[in-house]
């Protein structure tokens, strides 16, 4: 027996190519906007997470170009020894000071914040307590933690109860959310889970990836959304989405980054964040907070596909943000509506198992500030067609 028989055997995405159903992997031949070409040909891009539409916009690009004059291509190491640039610092001064945190630190991926967060800050008599539909990375921080992982159910309180009900009173809890859920684009009730901390003492941990620079007065997040900044011990955050870039920070009290700066694993044992990709996270902020018809535009954008779709008699689950999920339930029939409306011009995600759970197949769909009007009218009939002819609507 070989470790590697299960390698030569697993066929699932060849008998899904043969099909000509294959979605994943596609090469995209323009940079990210809200059209790309593949295959040579214009799609208009509907999957997204460059919720501000900046990973074109020519300052940004002069601002990474500009970074790698100044400081090279790479930092060869890591932020712990030689790799801590001045702009790393000044970016985390800045994001700190965006979210109204003591301080914060870089990572060079968002999902390396969740690992190496949750790798080294529960020990092993604390408690995680963690979302059932919590994002990839934040499972893999908990797996990688000495603590002990209680699931709750999606959003639910009750669940959320039970749970810290069955944890001895005085063991260390950390409670951790997605702001925004990925998959479904529906919120996490802050105001709910900070009642349960404060009553059962546990600290506080949001995951914004998908809240950043949407939600809160000027795109802080979802703390700021509802107003509970001060109740929350730590907010993460990715540069991969609203900041049109690559890495990822986590923005807390100074003794917690001091704290995480000399024990975090993630974060001494890789490197830095590259000069590009710090100089155009920093000039994207720059520009969220300079701009707030982006966000504007996000929401209008927002609500216009939100009214179309449910008119149309799309099911859209929960949604409250710009990811808009539409159930499909089967998987074949989501890799059909997906090859469907790109060959339509139109360029989706099909999220399935285990993304979803089996049965709960969906198309994710979600928007930039830069989408125009007749842009997401083209993608309503573009999905009202394929919706029809799969008998979906
Ligand atoms: N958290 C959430 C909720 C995400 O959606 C993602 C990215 N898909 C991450 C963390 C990881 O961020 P990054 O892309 O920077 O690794």
């Amino acid at each position: 027996m070989s470790i590697l028989d299960k390698c030569y055997r697993y066929n699932d995405p060849e008998q899904v190519r043969q099909l000509g159903l294959y979605p994943y992997f596609r090469e995209v031949e323009s940079e990210q906007d809200t059209e790309v070409v593949i295959d040579g040909k214009k799609v208009l891009m509907l999957g997204s997470n460059s919720y501000m539409g900046l990973t074109s916009d020519p300052r940004v690009k002069a601002a990474a170009i500009k970074a790698v004059e100044e400081y090279g291509t790479g930092c060869a190491g890591s932020r712990f020894l030689n790799g801590t640039l001045r702009i790393h610092r000044e970016l985390e001064e800045e994001l700190a000071d965006f979210v109204g945190k003591e301080a914060s630190l870089l990572y060079s991926t968002g999902f390396q914040v969740n690992q190496g967060v949750l790798g080294c800050i529960p020990g092993r008599h604390d408690y995680i307590l963690t979302d059932r539909t919590n994002h990839a990375s934040i499972v893999e921080g908990q797996r990688l933690s000495f603590g002990k992982a209680l699931k709750y159910n999606h959003n639910d309180m009750s669940d959320l109860r039970k749970k810290l009900e069955s944890i001895p009173k005085e063991a260390g809890k950390l409670i951790i959310f997605d702001g925004v859920f990925s998959m479904d684009g529906d919120i996490a009730p802050m105001p709910d889970i900070v009642a349960l901390a404060q009553e059962f003492n546990a600290q506080l941990m949001v995951d914004d990836a998908h809240s950043f620079g949407v939600l809160g007065p000027n795109g802080e997040g979802t703390s700021h959304h509802f107003g509970v900044e001060d109740k929350v011990d730590l907010i993460m955050s990715t540069f991969s989405k609203s900041l049109a870039s690559l890495g990822g920070f986590v923005a807390a009290d100074s003794a917690v980054i001091d704290f995480l700066k000399h024990n975090s694993r993630a974060l001494i044992f890789s490197a830095s964040p590259t000069p590009a990709a710090v100089g155009a996270a920093r000039e994207s902020l720059r520009i969220i907070r300079e701009e707030p018809w982006r966000r504007e535009q996000l929401w209008k954008n927002t609500s216009q596909m939100r009214d179309g779709l449910t008119t149309l008699g799309f099911n859209i689950g929960l949604t409250e943000t710009p990811i808009i999920p539409i159930v499909i339930g089967e998987m074949m029939p989501t890799f059909q509506m997906t090859r469907m409306l790109q060959d339509e011009g139109v360029f989706v995600n099909p999220v399935v198992p285990p993304a979803t759970e089996p049965g709960k197949c969906l198309i994710r769909i979600s928007f930039m500030a830069t989408h125009t009007e007749s842009q997401l009218d083209f993608a309503l009939e573009k999905l009202k067609k394929c919706g029809k002819a799969l008998d979906i609507i």
